[in-house]
């Protein structure tokens, strides 16, 4: 059994307990920082609302977050660094890169046959962040994130997903997938990842509760991937008692051991900045799950250990097992 990397270092699988495995610290673009900037974002402020937010989520029993937040995203890791010194739960750092479409042009002349004829970067952008660390902070990765969105798999997006797929052969870092259930393309990534060497098992599709076709989300799991019934909270897209609803089938289907919760959520987002979260999406915060939806889940006849099975032993069993 392995150890998981997280932000103050490897910890045992013991150690992760009740895991959010979906989550952000900081959604950032320091290029419109530098040219369009959002005045609500304040690195100081943003630092102190995030040991605040995690310190409260401890106290409701969370000990670990996946901060899926990658380049593409605005990932930062010094500052998160500093938020997960002075916080209680555990923090992961993830690596892979956000894109629906297309890559930086930087990408497009550095690679196999291109101007700059040289292995592809992203390879050596995913494994140095699992091996070494991440931006020479020594904060190694302990998930990789790739996406397709409603432009399905285009050549950039086959790109990423293919280096994700050589970082995990190399290390045995799962990969957890931002995916459009409207287009049902959690399927094409299955496939896509698979044909590529990556098992079913250590795959999440991410934002599957945003549906609630169960028939295509049971494919998914009977491929063998866990699904990521992760954006409680985020009532703007599909409201909780929905997304709670499909849980509750599932799991009278069986499927306690492939689902995991989270929200999607972030203490700071320059794409929809806190003032607009307060106001448009007040339950798109980290404590949903903890405050609106295990009540709801209980009180539907989900049991404690269904729920352990998700919040607890399903993360664990993916973020544990990496070479
Ligand atoms: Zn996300």
């Amino acid at each position: 059994m392995g150890s998981v990397a997280t932000f103050r270092g490897q910890i045992g699988p013991d150690e992760l307990g009740v895991t959010l495995i979906h989550e952000h610290i900081f959604v950032r673009n320091p290029e419109l920082e530098l040219n369009l900037a959002d005045g609500e974002w304040d690195p100081a402020r943003a630092v102190e609302t995030a040991i605040r937010g995690l310190t409260d989520l401890y106290e409701l029993g969370i000990r670990t977050v996946v901060d899926l937040t990658v380049p593409g995203l605005g990932r930062d890791v010094r500052l998160v660094a500093e938020v997960a010194e002075r916080a209680p739960v555990n923090l992961v750092a993830s690596t892979g890169w956000y894109t629906s479409n297309v890559l930086p042009v930087y990408f497009g002349f550095h690679g196999p046959g291109l101007t700059i004829d040289e292995p592809d970067p992203l390879i050596a952008l995913f494994v140095r962040d699992i091996r070494q660390g991440i931006a020479s902070t020594g904060v190694r990765a302990g998930m990789l994130k790739v996406m397709t969105d409603a432009d399905g798999i285009t050549p950039d997006v086959a790109r990423v997903m293919t280096a994700a797929a050589v970082a995990h052969q190399e290390t045995g870092v799962p990969i957890t997938t931002h995916s459009s259930p409207a287009s049902r393309n959690g399927l094409l990534q299955q496939a896509l990842l698979g044909e590529h060497g990556v098992p079913a098992d250590r795959i999440i599709i991410g934002h599957c509760g945003d549906t609630d076709d169960l028939d295509y989300l049971r494919e998914l799991m009977d491929n063998g991937s866990t699904i990521g019934m992760d954006r409680f909270g985020m009532e703007h897209d599909q409201p909780d008692d929905r997304r709670t609803r499909t849980v509750v089938a599932l799991l009278e289907r069986g499927y306690a051991d492939r689902m995991v919760l989270s929200h999607d959520a972030a203490y700071y987002s320059h794409v929809t900045p806190p003032s607009w979260r307060a106001a448009s999406a007040p339950r798109w915060r980290m404590d949903t799950i903890s405050r609106h939806i295990l009540p709801a889940l209980r009180g539907a006849g989900v049991s404690d250990d269904e729920i352990d099975q998700m919040l607890i032993h399903n993360p664990r069993r993916l973020l544990e097992g990496v070479a």
